[in-house]
């Protein structure tokens, strides 16, 4: 079946594709994939740049089967790649699992994020893709390969771009199902974020830390997600006080469409998003950047945005602050070193935004930051570090080379990053 190729979630690009196909199986995925000359996975169109983007044909896994088969042995899900997060987390808890994380929307494709690095937080919480212990892919040579965690090539078939083919199935780790509680303080500086970041993002299993850049010097909220069979760490020690009423990440918005706070334990799930899934948004009034640097350059980078205030505040919904363990995928954005993230939800003013981006970037640079594979960023800067970020970019290009020999995979975005 095929339908025209539209837009992003965000409703910010127009994809150049032909149109969009969307097999019902297996084969008939293998049949478009070999007979395309230039093709590329479409997911649920989340990202805000042209990563997913093609002249040619995009294909949708939406009308696939979906598979959810737990193996309680080897502590993995057997899932598909068109799956949500959501419907799979849901489908983990009926029977007792969870994963580690989750991102703060649940309505994103499995194999859309982890092909670019989706990650959650928490200071011993590594990026969704880090997760992955097997994927299946369909290649454009229409053959089905399989990589799994231990083998050469794994660490760079799950953060991959979509460069390598259709992701059909992946497997990711599960461990027995776990509660969160959900609290939202008041009353953090920037100046104890740079002074005791461990304190800080020690306060829970999953620490999210809100501004607006309206004010320089105080962060608006942190949110606090604390898995109820562990430690977290003392609000009180950093003179924080609880929220009184439910909130939204940026100020001024309703808070229904916010997962459960109130410190309330409830399933993982449910609390480890931002957004509840029966909340379906269908398109969002906003761009995306963001950009992850290993924790010693928080502080300095908290300075680089404080500098920056007066220019991003007018074109900001919300600003915020997350850490991500360290991974081990050669593209992933937080190889090698634990990272503090810093995210922009801006509103939807592409040209303003575009030309904050590479301001951002300059400040970023000297601090090892790599931006979002998924989100706006200055595209000609990462080009010109791309190999300084990414030491086994040579890897990637031989999977990629040994996958998708004819290069029906590349696209722009990849091109001009020069990956
Ligand atoms: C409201 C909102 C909240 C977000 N929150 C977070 C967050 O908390 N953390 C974070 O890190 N990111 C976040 N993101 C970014 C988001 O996770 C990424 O954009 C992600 O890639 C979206 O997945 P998707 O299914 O929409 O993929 P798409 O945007 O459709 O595609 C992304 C890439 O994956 C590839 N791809 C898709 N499906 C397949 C497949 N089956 N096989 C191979 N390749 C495939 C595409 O070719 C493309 O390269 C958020 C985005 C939005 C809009």
């Amino acid at each position: 079946m095929s339908s025209p190729a539209g837009a992003t979630w965000a409703k910010n690009l127009e994809y150049s594709a032909r149109e969009l196909v969307e097999p019902t199986g297996v084969e008939e995925l293998a049949g478009v994939l070999s007979g395309a000359d230039r093709v590329r996975m479409l997911g649920s169109r989340h990202s805000f740049n042209r990563v997913a983007d093609t002249t040619g044909t995009m294909v949708g896994l939406g009308r696939m089967p979906v598979q959810v088969e737990v193996d309680e042995d080897r502590r993995v899900v057997r899932t598909s790649g068109g799956i949500t997060f959501g419907e799979l987390g849901a489908r983990l808890q009926e029977q007792g699992w969870a994963l580690h994380a989750m991102a703060s929307l649940p309505h994103i494709t499995v194999a859309g994020g982890v092909s670019t690095d989706t990650h959650g937080s928490g200071d011993g919480a590594p990026s969704l893709a880090e997760g992955v212990a097997a994927v299946e892919v369909v290649t454009t040579g229409g053959e089905h390969v399989r990589l799994e965690r231990g083998d050469e090539e794994f660490d760079g078939a799950a953060v991959s771009l979509g460069m390598l083919g259709a992701l059909v199935t992946l497997e990711l780790d599960i461990e027995p199902t776990y509660d969160v509680a959900q609290t939202v303080y008041d009353g953090l500086t920037w100046e104890q974020v740079a002074t005791d970041l461990d304190a800080v993002t020690g306060l829970g299993t999953s620490v999210s830390v809100f501004t607006d850049w309206l004010d320089r010097d105080r962060t608006t909220q942190v949110w606090v997600k604390q898995r109820v069979d562990r430690p977290g760490g003392d609000p009180d020690a950093l003179g924080l006080t609880v929220a009184g009423e439910p909130r939204h990440p940026h100020r001024g918005n309703r808070a229904d469409s916010c997962t459960e706070q109130g410190g309330i334990p409830g399933p993982w799930l449910d609390r480890l998003p931002h957004f509840r899934l029966e909340f379906t948004p269908s398109n969002g009034a906003e761009l995306q950047s963001e950009w992850l640097m290993p924790r010693a350059g928080a502080a300095a980078g908290v300075e680089v945005l404080q500098g920056l205030a007066a220019q991003m505040a007018p074109v900001l919904h919300g600003c915020e602050m997350r850490t991500v363990a360290a991974g081990r995928q050669w593209l992933g954005m937080t190889q090698g070193v634990d990272c503090v993230a810093f995210h922009f939800t801006w509103r939807p003013e592409q040209a303003a935004v575009t030309a904050l981006l590479p301001r951002i970037e300059a400040g970023f640079a000297p601090l090892g930051a790599r931006p979002h594979w998924a989100k706006l960023f200055a595209e000609d800067a990462l080009a010109g570090r791309v190999h300084e970020l990414y030491p086994q970019l040579a890897r990637v290009r031989a999977l990629r080379g040994r996958l998708d020999p004819r290069g029906a995979l590349r696209n722009d975005f990849l091109d001009r990053l020069g990956i």
